[in-house]
């Protein structure tokens, strides 16, 4: 008997619910030896039965289980067709480039991810591919962007570290009116809090290295789309690229998405209690989190996200306080990244954003002084207290 990994998620209940989804979706016990995990399929070729009939399996650039496993078990969180891991959420965000040709134009949040502006604006400019950076929280700055050779808008939402958000059906809209397809990255919400594709959008793409993964210990990147030319043109460049999950790191992000409901639900909670404790001090001049009341997008935040995401930033004023804090903090590590169970704190300005010229991080609001953290899921209690000893 031969399993087809590709298939496994059939025996899940069509009405099965999100978690349920997240722990049984791709998965199927291990045919040989009833094995509950998905094994790591570590080889490079596959035996043949004999010339020309093989177990659907030729060589493992092409196809390998475990990674075939992942990708059932995210296209369905994501609610897609079908779904192609990468080497990394670059590798991922690069293979959904080559479906644009020279002459192409692409409309692009402002705030974008800085590896996504570094590909767009070193690299495939050379291929005569055109880029407009636009606030897309403004529908109509999106509409006046939109030209002729459009073929794809690409957002963000929310955008790092300044958490602006975009309207997921406004933008799936503008972008089909003008015959573009909407490519959301759904990186910093995760797809327990936001599911892009029930929005309109075509394509979805996630670094796995922050939440899907979730334990900061892989690097990856997956494309989760709906239409039956995507998914033939990505399952193509895979292979044809080559830029590959390896199975050690599928089997990790699929160890990860069996808790992502639960880690998810402890992020936004976490989160929350961090950002109301903040809000309420005395030397936090601004706190920057879609689940607060005074967040200029609190409502879209409530209508197109199930909790408001584990991100969250802060402005203590001026630099020098800024250092402070997190020169003090102890609990909460200071270091780049994010989406993992612990808690990292940052400093935009200089480490995440620091290629982002002066004059733009002014304009988009990413002062000397703002401080992000990606809230873990340790204690929210010991979080607070890190923070209350770092600001005295
Ligand atoms: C990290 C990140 C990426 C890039 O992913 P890598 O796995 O580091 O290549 C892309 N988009 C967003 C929003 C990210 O946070």
């Amino acid at each position: 008997m031969i399993t087809d990994y590709r298939q496994a998620s059939m025996k899940l209940p069509p009405d099965a619910r999100f978690s349920t989804i997240c722990i049984h979706a791709g998965q199927t016990p291990d045919p040989s030896t009833g094995a509950i995990i998905t094994p790591i399929f570590q080889t490079s070729t596959y035996v043949q039965d004999e010339l020309g009939k093989h177990k659907g399996f030729e060589y493992a650039r092409t196809q390998n289980p475990t990674r075939a496993a992942l990708e059932a078990n995210v296209a369905a969180i994501e609610g897609g067709n079908a779904a192609f891991a990468y080497a990394s959420g670059m590798a991922a965000i690069g293979a959904i480039t080559t479906m644009l040709k020279s002459g192409d134009h692409v409309v692009v949040t402002d705030n974008t991810y800085g590896g996504t502006f570094r590909l767009f604006d070193k690299v495939l400019t050379k291929y005569k591919i055109d880029f407009s950076y636009v606030d897309t929280s403004r529908p109509d700055l999106i509409e006046a962007a939109m030209r002729p050779a459009t073929k794809m808008l690409f957002v963000e939402t929310p955008t790092n570290p300044v958490l602006r958000l975009t309207d997921l059906s406004q933008a799936a809209a503008l972008a089909h009116a003008h015959g573009a397809k909407l490519v959301v990255d759904n990186t910093f919400a995760s797809p327990a809090v936001q599911r892009p594709i029930e929005f309109g959008a075509d394509l979805v793409v996630h670094s796995t290295t922050k939440y899907l993964n979730g334990h900061s210990d892989s690097v990856g990147g997956i494309v989760i789309a709906v239409g039956d030319e995507d998914v033939e043109w990505l399952r193509f460049i895979q292979n044809a690229a080559g830029a590959i999950l390896s199975p050690f790191d599928s089997w990790l992000v699929l160890r990860g998405t069996k808790t992502l409901t639960v880690r998810m639900a402890q992020h936004n909670t976490n989160a929350m209690a961090v950002a109301a404790f903040l809000a309420a001090h005395p030397k936090v001049a601004n706190v920057i989190y879609p689940g607060l009341t005074n967040h200029p997008q609190h409502d879209l935040a409530k209508r197109q996200m199930r909790g408001f995401g584990g991100m969250l930033s802060f402005d203590v004023g001026t630099f020098n306080a800024a250092r402070c804090v997190l020169n003090r903090v102890r609990l909460m590590s200071l270091a780049e990244s994010l989406g993992g169970v612990e808690t990292l704190i940052s400093h935009p300005a200089t480490m995440t954003h620091a290629s982002v010229p002066p004059a733009r991080r002014q304009e988009i609001g990413l002062t000397d002084s703002l401080v992000r953290i990606s809230v873990g899921i340790e204690d929210p209690a010991d979080l607070i207290a890190d923070l209350e000893q770092a600001l005295s």
